[in-house]
């Protein structure tokens, strides 16, 4: 019985290296990888060992028998990306893939490699698991936040548990020999680029892409117009955005664009309060929820099907839990965009997406219980509305039709957008740091990785080979004796945090805080999350300093 990868894949190709056989593609050195939208099992050369599912940092894969009927689509997708074999033929496997990319090797003489991870989302944690592979290295990762793991604490939606099974695999780099927690440590506010220079061979930045690209039509300031990403860090309980007055009193919420994070918002407006209430949804957000009037999440594209920006993994997951509908004039649009693909193995997930798409029923039909209705070749032109939203209108694409729509809500969903770090050169029009292959232009000893290196596309382990990348060439620089020597000496570093933000929270302190999350939770929820940084500061305060702990685990093994 082949093994299956499923929606929550993370492409960060962990099980590639697992698996005996190499029936997992595409593999990180082959083309396509740094794009896929998953990888896929090949059934006919799987061996039905597991080791992958053991690999597997998000759970994303099983047994086929033991899929859900939401996941048997699954089956047809792994297949489908391998040629067509005769029923029952068994390729033979083929021999175990060597490590492909090779681990850079820190040479040992010198000042041991000592580097600064700048942020503790998934590039950084990817980053420090590669740094920290090599004997000697230190790592010491800073986050502006009391919590690590950046997005998959706050971007992932709450009811993608799997997705955030990741946290476990980072949770284990922090457990490594060498590696340093300064939480809630901003640098550009507490520490400048020259300090951590001034202490370590190389800072490498993955800081993500924080703002919003913004929408500049007529409206967007009123009361009710907002942005899917503060509405998802909402939800996760950022405490930079617990304030943010979401009004869900309306009927019909219209998000601006149909990328996953659409379908994350949408899907998550239009959830059962009592399934949300199983998950780590902030308890403001389930709270407002509870008393959400909203019947229908309109998810409006100014383009066709064909060129849906959603993934065919996340399309599956929304139409097997959630009610999706399809304007009926846009059935006619699936149907020629259908008719319109070429017949090439390259047209293969669009030709699947538009299948689903082709299944769905009109949004002419009653309106049973909450539901997603997507909209295409719709451009937006203007929010309606006096004191605050009460509607949108779009130009139909390409035309000057133009139609409207009623909405009390009305969130843009059009991409992330990195901001500009002090200290370092930025590309404005696209939104990174310049870079070759994760060296900063023109700043020696600064790196990138992540979206801040390459745009806000991918999934979160598409940051592994990204952060490799970059890992490789700081390491490289090293060796070549490119990288100055740090001046200061590491118990300096600590004394220099402490003095300029007293509050630092280092390891113990956030797996305190992680510990009376779950408490909270009691049993019912993963956790119930802190949103506000004063009471995660207590938490923290609370736990046993590093002398006491010493003294508690000694007196534990005596
Ligand atoms: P995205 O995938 O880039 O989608 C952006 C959407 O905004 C597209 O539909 C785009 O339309 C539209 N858009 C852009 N400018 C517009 C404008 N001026 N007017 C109207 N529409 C406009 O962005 P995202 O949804 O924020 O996702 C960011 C990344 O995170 C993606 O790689 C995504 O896959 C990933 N992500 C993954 C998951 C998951 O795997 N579960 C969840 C969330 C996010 P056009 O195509 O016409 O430009």
């Amino acid at each position: 019985m082949p093994h299956v990868i499923t929606q929550s894949c993370c492409s960060d190709g962990s099980c590639v290296f697992a698996c005996p056989v190499n029936c997992i593609h595409p593999s990180p050195d082959e083309p396509g990888f740094a794009t896929t939208e998953m990888l896929y099992i090949d059934p006919a050369a799987c061996v039905d060992c597991g080791a992958c599912v053991s690999a597997c940092p998000v759970g994303a894969i099983a047994p086929e028998s033991q899929l859900t009927p939401a996941q048997l689509p699954f089956i047809e997708l792994n297949a489908g990306f391998y040629p067509p074999r005769a029923e029952g033929e068994k390729v033979p496997p083929t021999s175990k893939l060597a490590p492909v990319i090779p681990a850079p090797e820190v040479r040992t003489g010198g000042t041991p490699l000592t580097v600064a991870i700048v942020g503790s989302g998934p590039a950084a944690m990817y980053a420090a698991d590669e740094l920290l592979t090599q004997p000697g290295v230190r790592v010491n990762v800073f986050e502006k936040l009391p919590t690590p793991y950046g997005l998959v604490r706050a971007g992932v939606a709450p009811d993608h548990p799997s997705t955030k099974g990741v946290t476990e695999l980072f949770d284990r780099v922090t457990r490594r020999k060498g590696f340093t927690f300064f939480l809630n440590v901003e640098v550009g506010r507490h520490l400048r680029h020259s300090d951590l220079l001034a202490h370590h061979h190389a800072v490498l930045y993955a800081v993500g892409a924080p703002n919003d690209r913004r929408l500049d039509i007529d409206g967007m300031q009123l009361p009710g117009a907002g942005t899917a990403t503060e509405l998802v860090a909402w939800i996760n309980g950022h405490p930079d955005f617990t304030d943010l007055p979401v009004d869900l009193g309306h009927e019909r919420v219209v998000v601006i664009g149909n990328g996953n994070v659409a379908l994350d918002v949408a899907r998550i407006l239009t959830a059962d309060a009592d399934d949300l209430a199983r998950t780590d949804i902030a308890d403001h957000a389930l709270a407002r929820l509870r008393d959400s009037r909203v019947r229908e999440v309109v998810i409006a594209a100014r383009r066709g099907p064909a060129d849906s920006a959603f993934t065919l993994p996340e399309l599956i997951g929304l139409t097997g839990v959630a009610e999706v509908v399809l304007e009926p004039g846009d059935q006619d649009l699936v149907q020629r965009d259908l008719a319109a693909l070429g017949a090439g193995a390259e047209h293969r997930l669009t030709r699947a997406k538009l299948e689903i798409l082709s299944k769905l029923a009109g949004s002419d039909s009653p309106v049973t219980k909450p539901r997603i209705r997507l909209a295409y070749r719709c451009t937006p032109s203007r929010i309606e509305g006096t004191d605050r939203v009460s509607g949108i209108e779009f130009i139909r694409t390409g035309t000057d039709e133009t139609r409207r729509l009623d909405a009390g809500l009305v969130l843009t969903s059009i991409g992330y957008r990195g901001k500009a770090i002090h200290d370092l050169p930025f590309d404005d029009d696209l939104g990174v740091v310049p870079n070759d292959g994760g060296r900063v232009l023109g700043a020696s000893g600064a790196y990138v990785a992540g979206w801040i290196k390459r745009g806000p596309t991918g999934f979160i382990g598409t940051n592994k080979s990204c952060a490799l990348q970059t890992v490789q060439q700081l390491v490289a620089d090293y060796n070549d004796g490119v990288l100055a020597t740090p001046a200061g000496r590491p118990d300096a570093l600590a004394k220099l945090v402490q003095a300029r933000q007293p509050d630092v929270v280092d390891l113990a302190g956030w797996r305190a805080i992680d510990a009376a999350e779950v408490e909270r939770g009691q049993g019912q929820r993963p956790r119930s999350k802190f949103t506000d940084v004063a009471a995660m500061l207590a938490v923290a305060a609370a736990a046993p300093k590093p002398s006491l702990r010493r003294r508690l685990l000694a007196g534990l093994r005596g």
